[in-house]
């Protein structure tokens, strides 16, 4: 059965400075680990209508059974209740926080209260230290924190950094929490939680051995999976990083552009991942254990303002999400500007993802003359990044109400403001890079996180080519999907194996040489009642979908396959209300 490391789960209040480890193999031999246990956790420990800042909120960090055993078995799961949604936040990100966990000997890290001072966590083994960070409070740009903490956290073994930036210490949110450089968990505000508990930064580090039962059984398996993921399979990702879906997108006419106004413009071909790549790869990087390395990075050099010949270099990340967030979606047309608004985002700690979306969203509003310049103090217009810098600048200072509301989302700010129709939140989440058709928008409004990664309705619209099936059963297949996905998310491995991961053999060797033996069937279960654990908790916290919250825009700019249908999403969004209602709660 499970290593008994693995099961221990490690309990932190903020509020006590206090910690303490318990072993939890109830938890782990039902559920995994990963999005399984991590959504139990946060039923346990995070009472009913929390509100996202309160010190009862919870924090919690899952990795799974496999994790640091097998290539791209790399990601952490983050549950915690999402200030920008008010429901369930669950944010996944790799770097080398899920190895670190992993050696330090936990499967989960749990975190409540909130200090009384501004702080930073390490653990080391089974050691929590609380550090004063009021000197680092403050600090202007959130990877100078990470080279602090690096210089004075001189652990040994595989170490993570996980810090917050401006954004998070004021509550943005959708401020993300970085991890190492260039990873984050970004989405619904998780790094707004941590600025809520006074919470700075986390590192962990550990050294711990992990005993196989069977290690020729366990080489077997590992070489089949490594064969698997450097075969053709994984080299797109390898060779321009996600960014390589932007030409082809554009050219179906699935790209969202100038706040999804248009699906074609002269900006594509310069935010290709092959102008980035031919003009600016400095390097690719991976998460620990992953050959695919899919991490991009431009090499960017800012000339010197005085000195001819000078020249400042910066490591900026960049894949497909950020660039059609704060790039094409604000009609960016050269490369330059959109890794100036990436860089930005990255030091301020922002999802870069609603950022853009909400940056979109108020140059239309400004277009339209709904509101004026004196409440958005920059006059936005699509292109122009250096206006989007202030923008940016603006959203985590908020020197005023409108800045206040945008702070929270395009769908309060719209509550407030109006221009709801062309705000493009699904579940109050801003939405990612895809207007491919219907199953994307179900997909992302449906999904337990409002991602696209939830269910990838973006590839079924794709597969069907405009020949959708009735409503009922599109929805009734993004359900399957994403309870599938739920296998993935406890193991946990990055989605971008799901095509090795969901060879259901793979995954039975794998957990085999861990202790654990369950069938396909067995799998996809438990697959099915995780997914349903996470629906019974939002609609605990009061989330019942209803067609009239898609925003109108999505209907109104054509899709690759013609225009979506309103009374198809409607019939469709019933349909899941019901299947909520019946097998859900
Ligand atoms: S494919 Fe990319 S995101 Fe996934 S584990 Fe590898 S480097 Fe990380």
């Amino acid at each position: 059965m499970f290593e008994d490391k693995f099961t221990r789960v490690l309990y932190i209040d903020l509020s006590k400075k206090s910690f303490a480890i318990k072993s939890r193999p109830d938890l782990f031999e039902k559920w995994l680990g990963g999005s399984g246990v991590g959504i139990q956790l946060l039923k346990e420990e995070c009472p009913k209508d929390t509100d996202p800042f309160s010190p009862e909120n919870t924090i919690i960090f899952a990795v799974g059974p496999i994790t640091s055993l097998y290539p791209l078995a790399s990601k952490t799961v983050a549950m915690f209740k999402s200030p920008l949604t008010g429901n369930l936040g669950e944010s996944h990100a790799g770097g080398r926080s899920a190895v670190s966990i992993m050696m330090a000997g936990y499967g989960a890290i749990v975190i409540k209260g909130k200090s009384d001072i501004p702080i930073y966590l390490s653990i080391f083994d089974n050691e929590v230290r609380f550090h004063d960070a009021r000197a680092i409070w403050g600090i202007k740009d959130a990877i100078t924190v990470g080279k602090i903490i690096r210089q004075r956290e001189t652990f040994s073994g595989q170490r993570s950094i996980m810090r917050i930036g401006r954004a998070g210490e004021n509550l943005v949110s959708f401020a993300s929490l970085n991890t190492e450089t260039y990873r984050h968990f970004g989405r619904l505000g998780l790094g707004a939680v941590f600025g809520s508990k006074n919470l700075k930064a986390l590192v962990i580090a550990g050294k711990r051995t992990i005993n196989l039962t069977d290690p020729k059984a366990y080489l077997r398996v590992y070489k089949n999976i490594l064969d698997e993921t450097t075969s053709s399979l994984m080299k797109k990702y390898h060779d321009l990083g996600t960014a390589v879906n932007v030409l082809p997108l554009h050219e179906i006419g699935g790209l969202p552009i100038e706040n999804l106004n248009k699906i074609s413009y002269e900006g594509a071909a310069e935010l290709s991942g092959e102008n980035l790549a031919q003009n600016y790869l400095g390097r690719r990087i991976a998460c620990t254990g992953c050959p695919v390395a899919c991490v991009h990075i431009a090499a960017f050099r800012d000339p010197h303002e005085e000195e001819k010949y000078f020249y400042k270099t910066s490591m900026i990340g960049y894949d497909y999400e950020p660039i059609y967030s704060l790039g094409t979606m604000l009609g960016i047309k050269d490369a330059k500007g959109f890794l100036k608004l990436m860089d930005r985002t990255e030091k301020l700690g922002l999802d870069a993802m609603s950022s853009g979306v909400a940056l979109a969203w108020a140059t239309e509003m400004l277009n339209k003359n709904i509101v004026t310049e004196s409440e958005t103090l920059v006059k936005f217009s699509f292109g122009d990044w250096e206006k989007y810098i202030e923008g940016l600048e603006n959203i985590v200072l908020m020197p005023n109400d409108f800045y206040k509301a945008l702070s929270r989302g395009t769908s309060y700010a719209s509550e407030i403001y109006g221009g709801k129709d062309f705000a493009l939140n699904f579940g109050k989440n801003e939405m990612p890079g895809y207007h491919t058709g219907a199953a994307t928008h179900l997909g992302w409004f449906l999904g337990a996180r409002h991602s696209h990664l939830d269910n990838a309705g973006y590839s079924m619209d794709q597969s069907l080519k405009g020949d959708y099936p009735e409503p009922e059963k599109l929805v009734d297949n993004l359900i399957e999907e994403e309870a599938n996905r739920q296998i993935l998310s406890s193991l946990v491995v990055c989605f971008f194996a799901r095509a090795i991961y969901l060879n259901f053999d793979n995954t039975i060797n794998c957990l085999k040489t861990v202790g654990i033996d369950l069938t396909k069937e067995e799998l996809k279960e438990l697959g099915m009642e995780i997914y349903r654990q996470k629906m019974s908790y939002k609609t605990q916290e009061g989330w019942l979908p209803s067609h009239l919250d898609l925003p109108k825009r999505i209907f109104e700019t054509p899709a690759p396959f013609g225009k979506i249908s309103e009374d198809y999403m409607k019939k469709a969004i019933d349909h899941f209300r019901d299947r909520l209602e019946k097998d859900f709660r």
